[in-house]
């Protein structure tokens, strides 16, 4: 038979691969999804979302719903020995430091949240974006590329074989059968990928053909070991088990339904995860189960054990439980790849790697921070709108995170797993240390501090030291020219996430996050400054910079046009008109946030029509312009203050699909809208 084509073949189905198959679905790219397993996960694996997944899940209009269900882990709790040996509370704080973001660390289980993005990929089907089904118990079992046509985007040059399981071979076993056992999961669990494959009895296989194959198999994965030599994981692990289970608990300790750290003065450390439905997830260690041995004795672990280690780390408060709905373990260790892709053909992301220990919640965080970072690049060079050099920036951007990621955790694991300061020998760790090590990785935990590096999709800054926190230097990468932004806007650097500040509507006083006015849609987002627009001469440079941004960027012979999906939009209503009209909007979308006061703009009459574009059938669009002002119900976002921009100057701000600050630029004077303009020459193809 002959291989069938496909622009993207997705492979695995976790976190990773699900955000990237949201992508493809919102952009309408050809796409096939497999994964080995019969099912997603019903209960268990990770529960624990930071601030800036949060934030992407609004921006695909599925926030609210995670926000909703999710226990939110509002406060964390330091428990240390005290001079008699006893765990005592010795500090408690926020969990997430106030004002990073306008969420806060929330915890849900997984699969819940997958079942979230498979209905919003299934939402997102329509006449131009072909419906993306996630393919149960297939899997890949061979992999090549055609090197001699890698260059050519219109080629196919990845071919795999794809073989259809039985139920049997797809489904992991449970080693015991009442219980929910995530070990096959785990670490400690040996992987049956070569197994399956071996066995080519009566087999049902196919080949593909694709453009790109991206592996989101997870940590024992198969493409990564395909691509052999200069992909292999580097890092080392630690003797430290850890196991974790998923209980309704009867105790009188305290603090159950915050997040505790507690260390014991003898037997551990363990820590405290309140869950939605009143779950609570303890993680302790199990100095019990040997690895001396190098191989871990898996049978040793069963739920039992974990809550015995529990109860000893808790003395003297009592714990018990009727319900338990999950429970594993795994071994800690830190582990990432060189090379996050081949070619350009093929790409790796999440746990495939990078994996670590899961106690700081990062792993699904980053894994689909990952594919939140390449979907938008990958789907946009699929419809050759975006320059394919673009997909450089994957593994220049998220290697450093990952990066980051490890030494964070190899730090953070060892200050929990080692043994308190408790008896004046100056050994172990000392509560504060640990504290501080705490607070000060906030940033990064939370996601909302990385900062991406100067390259093609990231202006440098002329003041820019090249510091990307974490004591990590940028690496270089092929650049825009570096932008005059001093002083312009001092909180939008550029190469971080936009932030989101409260607004008022021109039209409506109604307030928004600004942040969701910039939907996962793949368009750019200019967001233009304009200051007090009240005086007239402000007014004109505004209406200047529309006509300009009308000739130079919008126009449909300058600017590529891209199909909106429907589904959710997080600007509410039942998801986007853009059915109504004939007109594909173009890529790059325009915002106006004024300093003036609301009374003295009209909307339609003073400003340039960029600022209110009009379809013959949905009329003007009422929802481009905002005013930093006061509003009847929510008082003052302070937005100028906050993105730090001087409202006599106004500012310049273009923002990449994926909400990340590419450009700050001037408002004043035609060199920053070159700059615009160049910036946007260098990655789509039509400027
Ligand atoms: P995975 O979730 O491993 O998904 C890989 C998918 O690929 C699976 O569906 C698998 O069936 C499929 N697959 C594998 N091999 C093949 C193949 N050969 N062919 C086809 N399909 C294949 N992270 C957090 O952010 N927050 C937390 O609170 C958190 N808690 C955790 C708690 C525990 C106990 C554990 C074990 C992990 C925790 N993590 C947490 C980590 C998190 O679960 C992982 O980092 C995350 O699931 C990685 O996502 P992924 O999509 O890259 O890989």
């Amino acid at each position: 038979m002959e291989p069938s084509k496909v622009d993207v073949l997705i492979v695995g189905a976790g976190p990773a691969g699900l955000m990237l198959s949201l992508w493809m679905a919102k952009l309408g790219i050809k796409t096939r999804v497999v994964d080995k397993r019969t099912g997603k996960i019903v209960s268990g694996q990770a529960d624990g979302f930071q601030c800036r997944t949060l934030e992407i899940f609004d921006s695909f209009g599925i926030g609210q719903k995670v926000w909703q269900e999710s226990n939110h882990m509002l406060e964390v709790s330091f428990w240390n020995p005290g001079e008699d040996g006893k765990i005592r509370r010795h500090h408690r704080g926020p969990n997430t430091q106030p004002n990073l973001s306008r969420f806060t660390e929330s915890v849900l289980q997984q699969g819940r949240v997958e079942s979230f993005l498979i209905d919003t990929i299934r939402a997102s089907a329509s006449p131009k974006h072909p419906l993306i089904e996630i393919e149960r118990s297939v899997m890949p079992t061979t992999l090549s590329i055609d090197e001699s046509c890698v260059n050519d985007e219109d080629a196919y040059p990845v071919e795999v074989t794809l073989r259809h399981l039985t139920e049997e071979e797809a489904t992991p076993t449970q080693r015991l059968s009442n219980l929910q056992d995530g070990l096959y999961r785990s670490n400690l669990a040996e992987d049956d990928t070569e197994k399956l494959i071996a066995n080519t009895s009566g087999v049902r296989e196919e080949k593909v053909q694709a453009k790109y194959v991206v592996g989101c198999d997870g940590a024992h994965s198969w493409v990564r070991k395909t691509l052999g030599e200069g992909f292999e994981m580097k890092g080392e692990s630690t003797d430290a088990i850890w196991g974790v289970l998923d209980i309704i608990p009867i105790t009188d300790f305290p603090d159950i339904r915050s997040r505790c750290m507690i260390h014991s003065a003898e037997f551990g450390a363990m820590m405290v995860i309140p869950r939605e439905n009143k779950l609570v997830r303890v993680y302790t260690q199990l100095k019990e189960v040997s690895t001396g041995t190098g191989r871990v004795d898996r049978s040793q672990i069963t739920p039992e054990l974990i809550l015995q280690t529990a109860r000893k780390i808790l003395s003297p408060y009592t714990l018990d439980y009727h319900y338990i709905d999950w429970w594993t373990a795994y071994q800690i260790g830190q582990r990432v790849g060189d090379r996050f892709s081949k070619h350009n053909r093929i790409f790796l992301a999440g746990d495939a790697v990078h994996t670590h220990s899961p106690k700081a919640g990062q792993g699904m965080n980053v894994s689909m921070g990952d594919t939140y970072n390449l979907g938008w690049k990958l789907g946009l060079v699929c419809k050759k709108l975006l320059r394919p050099e673009v997909l450089d920036t994957y593994e220049l951007e998220r290697r450093q995170i990952a990066r980051q990621l490890i030494a964070f955790d190899h730090k953070f694991s060892r200050l929990f797993s080692g043994r308190p300061a408790t008896d004046g020998s100056g050994e172990g760790s000392s509560m504060s240390e640990f504290q501080e090590a705490f607070r000060e990785a906030q940033l990064f935990i939370t996601g909302v501090g990385i900062r991406y590096q100067p390259s093609l999709l990231v202006c440098k800054e002329n003041d820019d030291t090249g510091d990307l926190g974490g004591g990590l230097q940028a690496e270089t990468a092929p650049q825009s020219s570096a932008a005059s932004t001093a002083g312009l806007a001092t909180n939008c650097r550029p190469g971080t996430r936009f932030a989101s500040q409260k607004v008022m509507a021109q039209s409506d006083a109604r307030p928004w996050e600004l942040q969701l006015q910039m939907p996962s849609d793949g368009r750019f987002r200019i967001v233009v400054f304009g200051g007090d627009i009240s005086q007239a001469k402000q007014l004109a440079t505004v209406n200047e910079l529309g006509a300009w941004l009308q000739a130079n960027l919008l126009s449909p012979a300058k600017s590529p046009r891209i199909s909106l999906a429907p589904g959710p939009d997080p600007r509410g209503g039942s998801g986007s008109s853009q059915w109504m009209t004939d007109q594909d909007p173009s890529i790059v979308d325009v915002l106006l946030v004024h300093a003036a006061s609301r009374e003295q703009i009209e909307l339609l009459q003073d400003l340039h029509p960029v600022y209110h574009p009009f379809d013959k059938k949905l009329g003007w669009d009422y929802g481009k312009v905002f005013v930093d002002g006061q509003t009847h119900h929510e008082g003052h976002g302070r937005a100028y203050e906050r993105y730090g921009v001087d409202p006599a100057r106004g500012a310049i701000v273009a923002v990449r699909p994926d909400g990340y600050i590419g450009l700050v630029t001037a408002l004043q004077g035609e060199d920053g809208w070159k700059q615009l303009q160049a910036w946007f020459g260098g990655l789509l193809r039509s400027v």
